[in-house]
């Protein structure tokens, strides 16, 4: 038996993040019992361990998704601690030493902010650092606006990008804290560089190349250096007018138009920093690093008929680069990015005002290129005044926030694994710091319904629960001074962005209950409780008593395809806007009494449940028929009744659902609020071989419809691309959105079948419900929980046999239901079946195995009786078909409206046995 992932607020050694208290969570792994009998934590400011500063004892009731530590937390003060664990077989094990060290906390900084004259050339500041003795430890604490590097002896103080983030900064400001331990050994030369980011840049849909940035001018720095000495003495250095200015040869930074520097420029006079003002509180960071993740290497250097060159990496991503240069003194180097080639030639036009670029000067020396204040969204990058570029000089660096992985994703199916990844560089591309819409264009931003959207299927993928928090945090920064109102993109900028609607602003509720769910731990909910009710008291406060929500632009089902327009760029859709809020509404209410109830608020668990009661109300008195029919009688209208259980007759909504997935040729037509529940629902009520369908759909409008041409990445709509390859439209048009991406969570939650029980939340309880259909042939998930490792497996021998693998980790329990099993097979012999109760297996830690056959044919079971249209609409059928009937799939057609049956009798004069072997080829299509 062993324990591993000791963390601290759910990130492994934090080092200078904001906590109001420290919550400790580990696993157990390689255990023989299989539940924790008695745990305990013990906590001391040495390594050894030797004097502790808390010792729990052998505790019964530790939680290892999440136990507070009981100690006062000091600033700049290192904590270590281990966790021991007995397990019901009397096993013992204890952890390796963890450890996690506070920021300063609400210390007064001794630092002053300072400052320099705006020249255009980026600044530098310097200060010489000396040490007389030998350091213990050495860390800076620092923040730089808009972003800074920080350099000690020429050397990178730690490997983060963007520093210090983005977010509110009119309401905050976030220091971070390094170890420069090593690197100041013997002192030195600490160099800080700025550059504009979101801060002092441009930013913002609504802004220009030039603009001012949004929410300061200066270039300001803070830094702290605090030297320990072994001998017990303690020095600090801050930031004062002592310190000194250089000037980079970065001449321009930000975030959406790139870089620009000019290495011809001269050495610049030292000059003295400044005292300046600065008003925002500094506080400990929220903020994950962002770091190069990955690199890679361009697969093609292309020579495009437009006379371009354009290297190829082959993937969608988010990042800078760097670039090996050697060219004569003057040469002026000029790169752009875009994430589609049209007419095999570059593009960038979906980026409109975003001039995502760099520009270099060369003074005739070889370098190696690296933009450092701005990040870009690419796939293919021009590059002029390089003749003779190599594709190896360059190597694209791959930024986004530390996001441990949590799920692997494969089917048998090549093309849904290729659909996997492309949600995987969706959340890797839109997860730099801010759960962002899209990477590329002049947007870039925290759009609060995109991020509640995928918030799910992120957790299902990653380990995100420090990640969303720092948003979170944000968020509820913002609401303080909206009276509540979330604003649709968090941090908001200015004014201009801040309106709000349904869907996005409950954001603020649906994403910490998300958080709660996947991980178990309650402190996400104490914290942002004031916030998640503020949300819900202004929409009540604006709805009033005459539905005053109703009167509120919402974005509704945003870029659903079933607006009565049509028009490709159409950006509402069909489903009644003021329906779809209610609804969440409503759902954000009952989200806050369930709150309420987890942190003992009695009264508030009592009023908020009552308002979503009267709301449900409103709902079914408003948009159902007293017989059951759902008013908004569009796929996503009905996907929400069936949801949120509100039709008084379920069944007339399945049926109506049914309906209107026949009339769209069984093609979906949900925006963003219905496709994350699409398939969700329809396997949940009996129509899962239709989800499936959808999933493997291979025509417009669908998820294979992308990866057929060529998407590397999650595109914003249906339509981001036409048939022909060529870009629908640019006014509105990223390939890089992560919001339809949410299928993963079904594959992992349904198709797999793995999710959490809000009851026994982070995993500790799951239900185990997978959805096998011989169309995807196989399905494994491996899940890395915040309880333990899951594990599912399933695969279809033949329309009829499935083979089923599961794993439950440590202290964890499954509650098995075995599709479509016949009742004789829970008398077999198997550990499986130990504990049943009506048809679901209770199940502990533990690996389990079963082969049976079922009960029915696992996927949709089409035969000659179906319309020819929908037969040749699946190629694996059409294949089958053209075997038995060779030249099927040109029917033409005016032909395609019948049955195959009927076309085989009437056009052509088939025998009996003709028509059974077409029938049995359409019936075993998918048998394997
Ligand atoms: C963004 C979104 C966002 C939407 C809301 C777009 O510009 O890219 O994905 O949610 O606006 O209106």
């Amino acid at each position: 038996m062993r324990i591993v992932h000791c963390q601290t607020n759910h990130m492994t050694s934090p080092l200078g993040f904001a906590m109001e208290k420290a919550v400790f969570s580990w696993q157990v792994e390689d255990a023989r019992g299989t539940h924790q009998k008695a745990a305990r934590i013990c906590i001391s400011l040495f390594y050894d361990m030797h004097e502790l500063l808390y010792d729990s004892g052998a505790v019964e009731d530790a939680d290892s998704l999440g136990t507070e530590a009981p100690v006062s937390l000091m600033p700049r003060t290192r904590y270590y601690w281990t966790v021991s664990v007995r397990s019901n077989l009397n096993e013992t094990a204890v952890s390796p030493v963890s450890f996690f060290e506070t920021g300063k906390r609400d210390e007064r900084w001794q630092a002053k902010w300072i400052s320099c004259p705006d020249n255009g050339r980026h600044p530098v500041f310097h200060k010489d650092i000396s040490v007389d003795g030998k350091l213990a430890s050495a860390r800076l604490y620092i923040c730089g606006l808009g972003v800074y590097e920080a350099e000690i002896n020429g050397e990178r103080v730690g490997d983060e990008y963007l520093t210090p983030y983005c977010n509110d900064y009119r309401r905050w400001l976030q220091a971070q804290t390094f170890d420069v331990t090593k690197q100041l050994e013997n002192g030195g030369l600490l160099s800080v560089t700025l550059g504009k980011g979101w801060y002092a840049g441009r930013f913002g849909y609504f802004s220009k190349p030039g603009d001012p940035g949004c929410y300061g001018k200066d270039w300001k720095l803070i830094a702290e250096i605090h030297l320990n000495y072994a001998d017990g003495r303690e020095n600090v250095i801050g930031t004062d007018e002592t310190w000194t200015v250089t000037r980079s040869t970065i001449t321009d930074s930000s975030i959406y138009d790139g870089e620009m520097r000019d290495d011809t420029l001269p050495e610049t006079e030292t000059e003295a920093a400044f005292l300046v003002e600065e008003d925002t509180p500094l506080v400990d960071r929220y903020s994950l690093p962002v770091r190069v993740q990955e690199e890679r290497k361009p697969e093609q250097l292309l020579h495009t008929p437009a006379g371009e060159l354009v290297l190829d990496l082959g993937q969608n991503l988010t990042g800078s680069f760097s670039l090996r240069v050697k060219e004569p003194a003057g040469t002026k180097i000029h790169l752009q990015v875009g994430e589609v080639l049209q007419n095999d030639c570059f593009y960038n036009e979906n980026l409109r005002t975003a001039k995502a670029e760099y520009w270099y000067t060369s003074n005739g020396e070889e370098v190696l290129l690296e933009p450092k204040f701005t990040f870009y969204g690419y796939r293919y990058v021009k590059v002029e005044g390089i003749p003779d570029l190599k594709k190896d000089d360059f190597t694209a660096l791959v930024l986004y926030s530390d996001l441990p992985g949590a799920g692997k994703l494969t089917t048998g199916n090549a093309k849904v694994n290729r659909l996997i990844q492309n949600v995987e560089w969706g959340q890797k591309g839109n997860f730099l710091d801010v759960p962002t819409d899209c990477p590329q264009r002049d947007e870039r931003l925290g759009w609060t319904g995109d991020a509640q959207v995928f918030s799910a299927t992120a957790c299902y993928l990653t380990e995100s629960y420090a990640f969303y928090r720092k948003y979170l945090h944000d968020m509820g920064e913002e609401q303080k001074d909206l009276d509540g109102m979330v604003p649709d993109i968090v941090p908001s900028l200015d004014k201009r962005y801040q309106s709000t609607a349904g869907v996005w602003g409950d954001a603020a509720c649906i994403i910490p209950w998300n958080l709660y769910c996947f991980y178990g731990d309650r402190t996400i909910l104490e914290e942002q409780f004031e916030s998640m009710k503020a949300w819900v008291d202004y929409i009540r406060r604006k709805d009033g008593d005459h539905h005053g929500w109703d009167e509120q632009f919402q974005y509704g089902d945003w870029l659903a395809l079933d607006h009565p327009s049509g028009a490709a760029d159409q950006c509402l859709g069909g489903t009644d806007e003021r329906y779809i809020a209610r609804i969440y509404y409503r759902n954000s209410a009952r989200i806050v009494a369930k709150a309420a109830k987890l942190l003992g608020r009695k009264a508030e668990e009592e009023e908020y449940n009552s308002l979503a009661d009267r709301l449900t109300e409103e709902i079914r008195t408003e948009y159902f028929s007293p017989a059951g029919r759902c008013c908004a009688d569009t796929q996503t209208g009905l996907v929400l009744a069936l949801q949120n259980d509100l039709s008084p007759d379920p069944e007339k909504c399945r049926t109506r659902l049914a309906e209107k997935l026949r009339q769209s040729n069984g093609k979906l037509q949900t925006g963003f609020v219905g496709t994350p529940f699409l398939c969700h629902v329809l396997s949940r009520n009996g129509m899962e071989g239709q989800a499936y369908s959808l999933l493997l759909n291979e025509e417009y409008p669908g998820w294979l419809y992308e990866v057929n041409l060529g998407a590397t990445t999650i595109w914003e709509r249906w339509n981001s691309m036409n048939p022909d390859g060529s870009v629908s439209s640019t006014g509105m048009n990223s390939f890089n959105h992560y919001s339809y991406g949410s299928i993963a969570r079904w594959l992992c939650a349904d198709a797999a079948g793995l999710q959490p029980v809000e009851d026994q939340p982070g995993f500790r309880t799951v239900v185990l419900s997978p959805i096998p259909d011989a169309r995807l042939g196989k399905m494994e998930l491996e899940y890395h929980s915040a309880a333990g490792r899951y594990s599912v497996f399933w695969k279809t021998r033949d329309m009829n046999t499935l083979h089923l693998k599961v794993s439950i980790p440590f202290d964890c329990e499954a509650m098995l239901y075995l599709p479509y099993a016949p009742e004789e097979l829970f008398a077999e012999e198997n550990p499986l079946f130990q504990e049943v109760a009506d048809g679901v297996c209770y199940l502990h830690a533990g690996d389990y195995e079963i082969t049976y056959h079922t009960t029915r044919p696992m996927g949709i079971c089409m035969s000659a009786d179906d319309f020819v249209h929908v037969l040749l609409a699946d190629k694996v059928i059409t294949r089958a078909l053209e075997e038995v009937l060779p030249g099927i799939s040109n029917t033409p057609d005016a032909l395609r409206n019948k049955s195959l049956r009927q076309l085989m009798i009437e056009r052509m004069d088939a025998t009996e046995e003709l028509i059974e072997k077409a029938d049995s080829a359409v019936k075993n299509a998918y048998a394997v």
